[in-house]
């Protein structure tokens, strides 16, 4: 290649800034890509490789247009890139020769903020890991678009594969150093791991509180990299907090799919979550995922959601007043970032208002006639500091603004602004009228007044009036038939209305940024009222499930008894044609055990994945179906449930059944709840049969943890006299002429036959 041609020389120089990411680089209306990236995005994009210069400079190209990219760039970002955007910094029509170009920002999948690439219901988290062998790693989780960080360090690989599954980051950073030893314990490659050289580990303000250097070091790390990559105030994220990874109940990724917490394996039974789901705000869904994430251990904080859903159920009109304000307001959350960003226009602000006026009206008007402690504190949350936003957005801004910035100004706001629209005003409407007046004076019918980019306005007069033409017009144009002609005081009132325009435009823009900035001062009560509007629509979205399905209050205790009447599986009940039949269940530190015989189809999975249900729904807060239930709070909850998975991963039933079983019997503590179905199956009868009773016997003697243990293997019934916390329940069915009726019944004692297979 020759001496690249200037532009090339300065396209080559930003790249090599940004190595591993697609450089968009801004020429005139279009987003280009060069050479190795223009060849990559043409393929991933099906976009037409093209080229650009001559000869020995040609070099390969290919582009998006600039106003519809953000398409194109989320699909890269979907794919896994990284889109630097690289944009003109100065004004190319006031400068000679070559524009100055920057990377503005750099969007990665971890940090985007564009309302088109992100999903309102879901959160979108970056982590930053760090990590030496034997020290507890340091966490650090952002949702950029958010402003909400978690921080936390995970003392083992369980527990940071647990915390992972928490928050499904769709980017992990790491420093290049600890790159190989982060990978090892992350045993999975469905992570899009960005590794950081050693100075993305310059301290930041923000981690000073963290005593330990791990942590520190994490936080360091998502500050640092979000500075380096969004050129931008990180004004919007939240104080961290740190929390211990056993502050929630622990569920693996492996009961979460058992249990279908969050996914379905079923097609026709929905999730858990699904379940749940009946928020009106993209804030409300996000905050319930993250309750379901993460089920509480702490009774204070459990009591005060249960007095909310209690506190809603209890009124089923103001319920409903409250989801119809609810549908009205938007993701104020993701709304204010974009404010405190610079990012926001003008429709986005009466979005915001819109929100605010019904925060207003859900405190003042809902919850205060309530009289309930727990939803004065939710309505305090909710920030009257905030009304300042509110008067101020509806003040300045029009009603209707129009997508795009112009003209959305209130007239009366400023009056710079209103003299300037009104010059504008005027010198249009003198162009108005024109085109009769000048008719009036030169007794000319057909003459008309007309504008082209070339000359601006003119006054058109056809060949055959000519002869009538004052003086003082001035020829500017010659056409087939008619000449076009301007006079010193058109001219003058063109220019005025340029002028005016372009003033008002420019004030426009100008007072927008001021009341961006005003409205970014109140980022605290904002995001309040945000973290309260999401709240109080979870706890409605709570209260319309206990409604209507008739759920129950439960006891929660620090006791070891654990006791349900009448509980229900609450997705299989909506399901069945037939009635689901509601069983009783109890736990105690004497019946640690129950062993549960029965044949296949009996309902025993059933009744074991309804207890983990119920328990799970309590410590989130939620009412459980049931008629009552006293339960003790549970840190864990382990399952090897036989459904949908006889091969995994190549590995044979057994072995995963195996391999999960032992996990289970490690972590185990007495406040576990341990759900077996058909340990042993997948061997032969004997092995089967002597392995399911050594792990009985050694729950019952080494863990005390409360357990469920089905199995169709009649033989293990006797187990009961041998071991005195071991207790055994029967899935009652009856035989009539040859054939099985299953009752769905949960009964005491073993059943009375054996059921092969
Ligand atoms: P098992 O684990 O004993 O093989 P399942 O718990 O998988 O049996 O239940 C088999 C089927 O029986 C379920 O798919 C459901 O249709 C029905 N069933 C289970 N429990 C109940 C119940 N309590 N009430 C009504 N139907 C039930």
């Amino acid at each position: 290649m020759q001496k690249p041609t200037p532009m090339i020389e300065q396209y080559l120089a930003i790249k090599n800034n940004y190595q591993d990411a697609l450089l968009f680089y801004r020429l005139g209306d279009f987003y280009e890509m060069f050479f190795e990236d223009a060849k990559l995005a043409s393929q991933e994009l099906d976009l037409t490789l093209t080229a650009r210069g001559q000869g020995a400079n040609r070099v390969p190209m290919c582009g998006v247009p600039h106003h519809a990219a953000y398409p194109y760039i989320s699909r890269l970002i979907n794919k896994g890139y990284k889109v630097a955007l690289c944009e003109q910094t100065e004004d190319p029509s006031k400068t000679k020769g070559l524009v100055k170009r920057a990377v503005t920002r750099v969007i990665t999948p971890g940090t985007v903020l564009d309302e088109d690439l992100l999903a309102g219901q879901y959160n979108n988290f970056l982590v930053a890991l760090y990590g030496v062998p034997t020290e507890p790693i340091g966490f650090a989780a952002v949702d950029f678009s958010t402003g909400e960080i978690f921080v936390t360090a995970p003392a083992n690989d369980t527990e940071l594969l647990k915390e992972l599954s928490i928050y499904t980051p769709r980017e992990i950073i790491v420093l290049e150093s600890s790159l190989k030893f982060i990978q090892g314990k992350l045993k999975s490659d469905q992570y899009l791991i960005t590794p950081l050289d050693n100075s993305y580990q310059t301290s930041n303000q923000a981690a000073a509180a963290y005593p330990n250097y791990a942590t520190k070091t994490a936080i360091n790390l998502l500050y640092n990299y979000l500075k380096e990559t969004q050129h931008c105030s990180l004004k919007h994220i939240k104080p961290s907090k740190y929390y211990h990874t056993q502050s929630y109940m622990m569920l693996d990724s492996n009961a979460q799919r058992n249990l279908d917490i969050f996914n379905s394996q079923h097609k026709t039974q929905g999730s858990l979550f699904e379940h749940l789901k009946h928020t009106y705000t993209a804030m409300g869904t996000r905050l319930l995922k993250q309750w379901l994430h993460k089920p509480l251990l702490n009774k204070q904080e459990l009591a005060s959601r249960q007095t909310g859903v209690q506190n809603f159920s209890d009124s089923p009109v103001f319920l409903h007043q409250l989801q119809n304000s609810l549908k009205e307001a938007n993701d104020l959350e993701r709304l204010t970032v974009r404010v405190v960003l610079n990012r926001a226009q003008a429709i986005d602000l009466k979005k915001i208002e819109q929100s605010l006026a019904i925060s207003y009206s859900i405190k003042k008007e809902l919850l205060a006639k309530m009289k309930s402690i727990s939803l004065e504190n939710l309505a305090h949350k909710i920030s009257d500091a905030t009304i300042d936003v509110m008067k101020l957005i509806k003040t300045a801004i029009t009603d209707k603004p129009l997508a795009g910035n112009s003209n959305i100004i209130r007239p009366g706001y400023n009056d710079q602004l209103d003299n300037y629209k009104s010059s504008a005003k005027q010198a249009k409407a003198w162009l108005a009228a024109l085109e009769l007046d000048e008719r009036k004076k030169t007794g000319i019918k057909s003459l008309k007044v007309g504008y082209n980019r070339m000359f601006g306005y003119y006054l058109e007069v056809s060949k055959s009036n000519l002869k009538y033409v004052p003086a003082h017009y001035q020829r500017k144009q010659t056409l087939a038939n008619a000449e076009r002609f301007v006079t010193n005081e058109l001219k003058m009132q063109e220019a005025a209305i340029l002028n005016a325009e372009a003033q008002a435009k420019a004030l426009e823009e100008q007072i927008f940024t001021e009341v961006l900035s005003k409205i970014a001062n109140y980022i605290k009560p904002l995001q309040q009222t945000s973290a309260a509007l999401a709240e109080i629509d979870v706890l409605q979205s709570l209260a319309t499930i206990a409604l209507r399905y008739n759920y129950t209050r439960p006891v929660i205790h620090h006791e070891a008894h654990l006791k349900i009447e009448k509980g229900r599986h609450p997705i299989m009940e909506t399901l069945l044609k037939e009635k689901f039949v509601a069983n009783n269940l109890e736990l105690t530190n004497e019946k640690q055990i129950l062993l549960i015989t029965g044949p296949n189809m009996a309902g025993k999975s059933t009744y074991m994945r309804q207890l983990a249900l119920i328990i799970i729904m309590a410590q989130i807060g939620s009412f459980v179906p049931a008629g009552y239930a006293e339960l003790p709070l549970v840190d864990r909850i382990f399952t090897r449930i036989g459904a949908a998975d006889d091969l995994l991963g190549g590995q044979s039933t057994f072995m995963v059944e195996m391999t999960e079983t032992k996990e289970a019997l490690e972590q185990a503590t007495n406040r576990s709840l341990l759900l077996l179905d058909e340990i042993g199956r997948g061997t032969s009868t004997y092995d089967g049969l002597a392995l399911a009773q050594a792990i009985i016997e050694h729950i019952h003697t080494k863990l005390k943890a409360k357990t469920l243990f089905s199995t169709h293997y009649h033989e293990l019934i006797k187990l009961e006299k041998q071991l005195p916390r071991v207790c055994n329940l029967h899935a009652k069915c009856i035989e009539k002429e040859g054939k099985i009726y299953f009752l769905h019944r949960i009964l005491p004692g073993g059943a009375e036959k054996s059921y092969g297979l």
